[in-house]
């Protein structure tokens, strides 16, 4: 019976596209969970759990020099005391070596990775934006900064952010042939993300706006890589008092033990959710549930940054 047939087919695949969204949150181990970090968390996991999908965790711990020690087994306590409970095993980034050197040695391949010899010094006099200067030297020093060649004709990246709408770089005149591996052998931030959410499976991601910037560099290397482009949608940053975004470097104030259903109260509320003020004496799970069926990402403004709660 083909028409049983196409039926049953047509249901698979919405049922499919359902259960295939899959978002993440991703911290760094630097220091325990804050406000600004709370709200990424919250924000990723109703994106994902409303769409009846998974929301995997990743813990970005390929930085040792940056990290504190515990702060991962502390993330993860605080995330479970909110009610964000994540599917499958957590990944982390330090395990994860061999895929790096693995997707590099894919670009190296394609002659897409350059030795550069430059210092500090002059990398800071450049500004930001790499002159290309080591590029044609063709230098063979593994112990050097890899960096990766952007096509003379790479113009223009866009995307369109889900919450920010288009956003537009021009990789060659804004940011340059970047960093894929540093000078001390740990790889760029860009390319061990890149590499994890194919990995991982990865079809949304939400995050904050302050790696907005980093966004095309990503799209840029998926394409080398030949991976999949997720869907994107950066949040507004919470800022502290002094208009700095809320994060360890600033001191931000890690979330207080016992406060966990006025925490994430507050966070549906900076997130433009309108949480009936009587949730907050809910526990964290008939919180969630009430932001599960109320999520509406388009009521976040994408105008912010705004500042965070008092007291956060
Ligand atoms: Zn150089």
């Amino acid at each position: 019976m083909p028409e049983a047939n196409s039926l049953s087919e047509a249901s698979l695949g919405i049922l499919m596209s359902v259960v295939t969204r899959i978002g993440r949150f991703a911290p760094s181990p630097t220091g325990p969970l804050h406000f600004g970090s709370l709200v990424s968390a919250v924000a990723s996991f109703l994106d994902s759990k409303q769409y009846a999908g998974q929301w995997l965790l990743r813990m970005e711990d390929i930085d040792p020099p940056r990290e504190m020690p515990g702060a991962a087994s502390q993330i993860l306590a605080q995330l479970e005391a909110h009610g964000l409970l994540w599917d499958k095993t957590v990944l982390y980034q330090s395990d994860r070596q061999d895929s790096y050197i693995e997707a590099l040695n894919q670009l190296k391949n394609k002659g897409l990775v350059y030795s550069c010899q430059c210092n500090r010094q002059r990398i800071v006099r450049l500004g930001g934006v790499y002159d290309r200067q080591c590029r044609d030297l063709q230098l063979q020093d593994d112990n050097a900064t890899l960096r990766l060649c952007l096509d003379d004709n790479t113009g223009t990246q866009w995307f369109d952010d889900q919450i920010m709408g288009r956003f537009e770089q021009h990789l060659n005149g804004e940011v340059g042939d970047f960093t894929v591996r540093r000078r001390d052998g740990l790889f760029s931030y860009q390319l061990a993300v890149v590499v994890d959410d194919e990995f991982q499976g990865i079809t949304h991601i939400m995050r904050g706006s302050d790696l907005l910037d980093s966004t095309p560099r990503q799209i840029f290397l998926q394409q080398c890589l030949g991976y999949r482009k997720p869907e994107y949608a950066h949040l507004p940053v919470a800022l502290n008092q002094d208009r700095q975004k809320l994060s360890k470097q600033h001191h931000a104030a890690a979330l207080v033990a016992g406060r966990e259903s006025v925490n994430l109260w507050m966070a549906l509320a900076w997130l433009q959710q309108r949480p009936p003020p009587v949730l907050q004496r809910l526990d964290v799970s008939e919180i969630l549930n009430w932001a599960r069926s109320h999520w509406q990402p388009q009521a976040i403004y994408p105008s912010m940054p705004a500042s965070a709660p008092e007291g956060y």
